[in-house]
């Protein structure tokens, strides 16, 4: 992967072409991708805690998701493709998806949220599967029947919204255990879907 390094954190160069199929190759691959769409406030937070920089550094992609991003990749003379945000990936990759009978799990949001964006998901992209899906508010105790309960899913892509101060630390920590081809923090992505 092409990077520009941004004060230690590597962030991917490509646009959404490029990133698509290489998302698209480590499904066929079959091994766990932590996907992070990276913007300033995750830039600064990774800054001040290293177990958030540890956490940057050991995912296989980050993409330029904030302006903000994009606008420092260029003043560091490095410039990225374009931007790539989360919620227009998370699109590219259920169009992709449709054609190729990919699995997708979604989980994060409300009960309602999370239900109503599987709904309108299903019903933009008939083709792909959803195999699954739950809210984001459980305690840490439920880890395990939740990582459980995907890994019986078995999806290729894994999308999780629960806040970024969570999500990717959630996503790196049972990365191995999940070994899901594509996990990837959407953030507030089911509730504007979920309309
Ligand atoms: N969320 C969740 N569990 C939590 C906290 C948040 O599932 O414990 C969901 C929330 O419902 C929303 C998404 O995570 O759909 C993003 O939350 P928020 O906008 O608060 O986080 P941000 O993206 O601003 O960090």
């Amino acid at each position: 992967v092409p990077t520009v390094d941004l004060f230690g954190i590597r962030v991917s160069k490509w646009g959404m072409d490029d990133t698509v199929r290489y998302l698209a190759q480590a499904i066929e691959s079959g091994t766990p991708h932590q996907v992070i769409t990276a913007n300033p406030i995750m830039v600064m937070a990774a800054l001040e805690d290293p177990s958030y920089m540890e956490i940057m550094k050991k995912a296989e992609l980050i993409v330029p998701d904030g302006t903000g991003v994009v606008w420092a990749a260029g003043k560091a003379g490095n410039p990225v493709k374009e931007r790539v945000a989360g919620f227009d990936l998370l699109h590219e990759l259920m169009k992709l998806g449709e054609q190729r009978a990919w699995k997708f799990y979604l989980l994060g949001s409300s009960p309602e949220v999370i239900q109503a964006a599987k709904d309108r998901l299903q019903m933009l992209y008939p083709g792909v599967k959803i195999v699954g899906w739950r809210d984001g508010y459980f305690k840490s105790e439920q880890d395990q029947e939740v990582v459980e309960a995907i890994q019986a899913a078995a999806p290729d892509v894994l999308f999780v919204a629960r806040g970024a101060d969570t999500q990717e630390p959630w996503i790196a920590k049972y990365k191995q255990q999940l070994a899901v081809p594509v996990m990837m923090g959407v953030g507030g992505s089911f509730d504007v879907i979920s309309g």
